[in-house]
């Protein structure tokens, strides 16, 4: 075959789609950013695009996401494409039920640890896929943020090569989500509320001694602030306390290497449940990005790296890979997600 015929195919292939496939909007839901891609069948990026929240109120949120989802559509199928063939995927930063699409629970922090604090918002119990549903005349579904990380992983990272890993997210606070046995287990895992210190800080759920009370932009902030007493505008200027020549860099990197170390017990924890042979963990690019002079993740590398030494003797051998958060993996694995869900389109190794 050559050069022609392939390309004859392709347009071939493309338009067979156009008139038959399914497609699927995916949007990544964070405080006041949206994130939107729709992808075909063959689970492939076709276009992307951002918006930004002027606010978070629940109403609003929903007819913004219902506009952005329309504008990808229309821009890229046509204006007149129809609406039953595709399907409308959206992640959130909090915990779901997919079944129904509700958001149960979406706020944001008690302290952002921002001078310019963003005005307070809270979901409770908010029937996001319903809504979308009705505004978009598309199926919807709902997942929550770290299994839409899972989903990505699973059609297109470590999933290629094992049927058996989690993913850890570390954004403003933790998430965790798992493929077994080839199957994303879509169940909350409220893996940032794991208890791993006796005592511990108290975490913003109440509890003591959570991952999240150590680990997240907002916890880590927190925690810098609290042992240097430096006044800390978020996570960046508490990594660039940690790697400069302060007297107070040492006592920050400490914080640093105890959020490794919460993290090291959490995936003990995955490890000894589950038995992955692969753990994800995507964050901040500051936070993964070791080398001379930077203090403050190789302390959190090193100290999450000695996850052995709280996993079960037979179930230490896993293999870590960490991944800097982009634009677009949380929205493209929401779209994977309504594919599966709403079309039946299998979610499988690409
Ligand atoms: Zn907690």
């Amino acid at each position: 075959m050559n050069v022609n015929d392939v390309k004859v195919r392709q347009v071939l292939r493309r338009s067979y789609e156009l008139d038959h496939g399914h497609y699927a909007v995916g949007i990544e839901l964070q405080p006041y950013k949206l994130t939107g891609v729709v992808v075909g069948s063959d689970g492939v990026v076709m276009a992307r695009s951002r918006r930004h929240l002027t606010v978070m109120e629940s109403g609003e949120v929903v007819k913004r996401v219902a506009e952005l989802a329309k504008n990808l559509v229309d821009d890229r199928l046509g204006c007149a494409f129809p609406r039953s063939r595709v399907c409308v995927g959206v992640q959130v930063g909090g915990p779901v039920d997919p079944d129904t699409g509700t958001v149960l629970h979406l706020v944001n922090g008690p302290d952002d640890h921002r001078h310019e604090k963003p005005p307070p918002y809270e979901w409770v119990d908010f029937p996001l896929g319903a809504e979308l549903a009705s505004m978009t005349g598309c199926a919807t579904s709902v997942e929550n943020d770290a299994h839409a990380f899972a989903a990505y992983e699973q059609s297109l990272g470590v999933g290629r090569g094992s049927t058996t890993f989690g993913v850890i997210l570390v954004r403003d606070g933790v998430g965790a989500g798992m493929v077994v046995r080839g199957e994303r287990i879509s169940v909350p895992m409220e893996f940032g509320h794991l208890q791993v210190w006796q005592r511990g800080r108290i975490c913003d759920c109440g509890m003591r001694g959570c991952i999240e009370s150590q680990v997240g932009n907002r916890a880590l902030t927190a925690v810098v602030k609290e042992r240097t007493g430096r006044e800390l505008d978020g996570l960046e200027a508490a990594i660039a306390l940690a790697d400069s020549n302060d007297a107070q860099a040492r006592e920050a990197a400490a914080a640093f290497r105890k959020a490794g170390t919460s993290i090291a017990r959490g995936i003990a924890m995955l490890l000894t449940t589950f038995g992955p042979t692969d753990v994800v963990v995507y964050a901040a690019e500051d936070l993964l990005d070791g080398g001379p002079g930077r203090r403050a993740a190789n302390a959190f590398l090193h100290a999450m790296r000695k996850f052995p030494a709280h996993t079960f003797h037979i179930s230490r051998d896993c293999h870590i890979v960490t991944k800097p958060l982009d634009a677009v993996r949380g929205a493209h694995g929401a779209a994977l997600i309504a594919l599966q869900s709403c079309f039946g389109v299998r979610l499988q190794p690409r």
